[in-house]
């Protein structure tokens, strides 16, 4: 008995610690570096992010950092998450596509603020770590799918929004061929290993144009069966 309340205090310890540290990176690392759209802090305040990365690194969660997640892969920096969710704009009714599930984390946050969020994974092992993280969580609106994300999700399309967190070194066409009118993409372009140029593509009256945003470092758009 004495166990139980032991275990009760510690895990009631536990949430609240990474509550606050949670509130901190918010603070410090989204704020006070310029995001400003309300529902993506809120939501950022929200997702456990610590219960998205493997276990042993749990208590790193919060760092500024992109952290190791498996298979050479990586959560992204929290700001970078801000960053790429502010830039298109995010309203509860849209329907978004994510490229590169990875933790899982890009996800919930998307999922926190639109209708509906449909993510590919590349590696199996991911996909169904993240799959399974989510549903615990309880997201019933995030759609995940195991594959090569070049390809898009031509089923659900057309998408109100598109991110891509790794980075090919063109913007696959078909990723633009699914996304709506009106609708906003971003992505990460250029050379493995190299600095690469965060985009921002926008379809207008069926044209698509695209401008840069800043420079950024994503691991590399794997291709399946290549
Ligand atoms: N959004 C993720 C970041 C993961 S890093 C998060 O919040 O944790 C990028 C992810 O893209 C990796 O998991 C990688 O396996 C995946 N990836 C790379 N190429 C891909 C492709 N062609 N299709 C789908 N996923 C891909």
């Amino acid at each position: 008995m004495k166990i139980l309340w032991y275990m009760i205090l510690l895990t009631l310890f536990q949430a609240d610690h990474f509550k606050s540290q949670r509130a901190l990176m918010v603070e410090t690392q989204l704020v006070q570096r310029g995001i400003k759209d309300k529902a993506v802090l809120d939501a950022m305040r929200k997702v456990p992010r610590h219960l998205l990365v493997p276990e042993k690194i749990r208590d790193y969660a919060y760092d500024d950092r992109p952290l190791p997640i498996g298979e050479g892969q990586t959560i992204s920096q929290p700001y970078i998450v801000a960053f790429m969710t502010e830039l298109i704009q995010p309203t509860k009714n849209m329907r978004v596509l994510e490229i590169g599930t990875g933790s899982g984390y890009q996800a919930a946050v998307l999922a926190e603020i639109v209708k509906e969020v449909y993510t590919i994974e590349i590696f199996e092992g991911l996909g169904k770590r993240a799959e399974q993280d989510l549903n615990a969580l309880g997201y019933t609106n995030i759609h995940l799918h195991i594959g090569d994300g070049y390809k898009g999700w031509p089923e659900a399309a057309p998408f109100d929004a598109i991110i891509v967190t790794a980075a090919p070194e063109n913007i696959p066409q078909p990723l633009i061929d699914q996304l709506a009118e009106g609708g906003i993409m971003v992505i990460p372009v250029g050379e493995e290993g190299k600095v690469q140029q965060l985009i921002l593509g926008e379809k207008t009256k069926g044209k698509f144009k695209t401008r840069y945003i800043s420079s950024v470092r994503f691991v590399p758009f794997l291709r399946e069966n290549l």
